[in-house]
């Protein structure tokens, strides 16, 4: 029996059927008019718990000591946008794992059955197993921890929690639902943790519900918290789910290394439309919602599309995120979606003695250092240095989390003599002494300082840039690290008018995008003075 239409057919043995079965026998509807009533699960819930219960073939269960190796997957994680019910199925999940039959106990025969009487329930629940179904027995102590980024989202889930077991039949095997926690049978228990709760974070946890771990960012501290989780998890046989709406790519959280991690062993749930839809359009967008709301049926669309408009008004990329379940960089990227990969020109080779310029973003120890160049036909690049490597220093993989600035001046030595530079930006914050060496040695026509931080110097620069890349004067190589600054980079208004780029958070760098930008200033400027066309030529002639 497939959870829905729309989903393709169960075609492997898991223990889905019978948590199914057992879940809408025991949990019921938390609030709402139907509240009180069996929970029932909708498509997309099935068809999740049919698959993170998927057994592995050949599983023998508890009686060889395969907990969660007796499992498919290692773990779950869901994609689904707003108003699909996540907190409640997290909820009658999280019930299943405290006292329902989610682990394997080998296989079943004619006539095996599971009792809920058998189990310490009263409630005279039975279900009846397929010859070969595989048969399912409950933790004998389950340690649950429901864990989000604050204590607000996870009173957010222990609130739908709560009344679904005390008013159903879940209060006559769990009468005590305190507000902190809920103590199970067999000495078992529910907590709600954050990352404040550091030592309670190793603890050996059958179960870890994680809640919108797309805000589960490093600088939050969470990303430490999943890795502890996941290590108590493993110590236990227990295995984790995580649910979250779609998340921000820039912001490098759990939910994205998950997903971008390719691993076959997690089971995701992440229903898109098909990209070439556009959200900010009405007709399209419909057909969005209509893609990522199926197997949800009491969600209405025109409900769903009010919210989505009104969003759609503030924060046009986060109502993409919210409803249209689509990675979208959050409000104020820098560049337009799918610009910077427009303009690369990953073929163009730039030859030794050829004419660029130079731009400089430097920093002493907590951002990156970058040299990034322009060639006089407008191809930035990152220019290498001592065989190869690119003139980008990273802070961190240097003694001390300094930067070696001899390195740096080793590079731009070795640059100068290698192409004809023009004209040569640098930025000079920390860097002041060794710009007046280079501008001795080069001209001080050639090096000039040109601080990043005077306002309308910069935005200029930026607009420059952004229009030189939109009409396609301008491209670029495939350094991947320009790409996740470009990407990083943030519009922060100083004006009404004006803005300049700023880091989202401290750990995400844009100085390969400063520096980048700062090159193509100082060639749009050196080619107004008549620099490049006629020398240009003749380099293209003795080559
Ligand atoms: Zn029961």
């Amino acid at each position: 029996m497939p959870p829905a239409p729309e989903f393709p057919p169960i075609d492997f043995p898991t223990l889905g059927f019978l948590v199914i079965d057992w879940i809408e026998a025991h949990c019921v509807i938390p609030d709402g008019f139907t509240k009180g009533e069996p929970f029932i699960l909708s498509g997309w819930q099935a068809w999740n718990i049919l698959n993170h219960y998927r057994v592995r073939p050949g599983a023998v269960g508890i009686r060889n000591n395969e907990l969660a190796s007796a499992f498919f997957y290692r773990r779950s994680q869901t994609v689904r946008p707003q108003k699909t019910g996540k907190g409640p199925f997290t909820s009658a999940v999280t019930c299943a794992e405290a006292v329902g039959p989610v682990l394997l106990d080998g296989w079943a025969e004619e006539g095996d059955y599971y009792a809920c009487r058998d189990n310490g329930c009263p409630c005279g629940f039975v279900y009846f197993y397929e010859p070969g179904e595989p048969v399912g027995t409950p933790w004998p102590t389950p340690l649950i921890q429901i864990t989000a980024t604050s204590e607000e989202q996870t009173a957010n889930v222990y609130a739908a929690l709560k009344p679904m077991i005390d008013n159903g039949p879940l209060s006559e095997i769990i009468p005590k639902t305190g507000e902190e926690f809920i103590r199970l049978p067999n000495d078992g228990r529910i907590d709600t943790v954050t990352s404040n709760a550091r030592s309670r974070l190793g603890a050996r946890v059958t179960f870890v519900p994680q809640d919108e771990t797309g805000l589960w960012t490093p600088s939050s501290g969470m990303v430490k918290v999943a890795e502890t989780q996941r290590r108590g998890l493993a110590g236990m046989g227990g295995r984790a789910w995580e649910t979250t709406n779609a998340w921000d790519p820039s912001e490098a959280s759990v939910a994205q290394r998950t997903y971008e991690g390719g691993m076959e062993d997690i089971f995701i749930d992440f229903p898109q439309a098909p990209v070439g839809l556009s959200f900010r359009n009405k007709a399209e967008r419909r057909r969005i919602l209509r893609a990522v709301y199926s197997g949800s049926p009491w969600v209405n669309l025109d409900d769903i599309e009010g919210e989505a408009a009104e969003l759609l008004k503030v924060d046009p990329q986060q109502a993409e995120r919210f409803f249209g379940n689509r990675l979208v960089y959050a409000q104020g990227t820098w560049l337009p979606e799918g610009r910077w990969e427009e303009t690369k020109d990953a073929d163009r080779v730039v030859r030794d003695g050829e004419f660029i310029c130079l731009g400089f973003d430097g920093s002493e120890n907590n951002d990156w250092s970058a040299i990034r160049a322009e060639t006089a036909d407008g191809h930035v690049f990152t220019p290498t240095y001592a065989g190869g490597r690119p003139a980008i220093w990273d802070p961190r993989l240097h003694p001390g989390g300094h930067i070696d600035r001899g390195e740096v001046a080793a590079a731009v030595d070795e640059i100068f003599s290698r192409y004809n530079v023009g004209r040569f930006y640098c930025d000079p914050q920390d860097w002041r002494s060794e710009i007046g060496e280079w501008a001795l040695k080069y001209g001080d026509k050639v090096v000039l300082e040109w601080p990043t931080n005077q306002i309308s110097r910069m935005f200029a620069a930026l607009s420059r840039f952004e229009v030189d890349l939109a009409s396609g004067r301008v491209t670029h190589d495939d350094d991947k690290t320009a790409e996740i600054h470009v990407a990083n980079a943030r519009k922060k208004a100083q004006t009404a008018q004006r803005y300049t780029l700023i880091k989202p958070a401290d750990h995400q760098k844009i100085d390969v995008a400063m520096s980048s930008v700062l090159a193509h200033e100082a060639t749009q400027d050196a080619l107004a003075t008549g620099w490049g066309k006629a020398k240009s030529r003749r380099v293209l002639v003795l080559s």
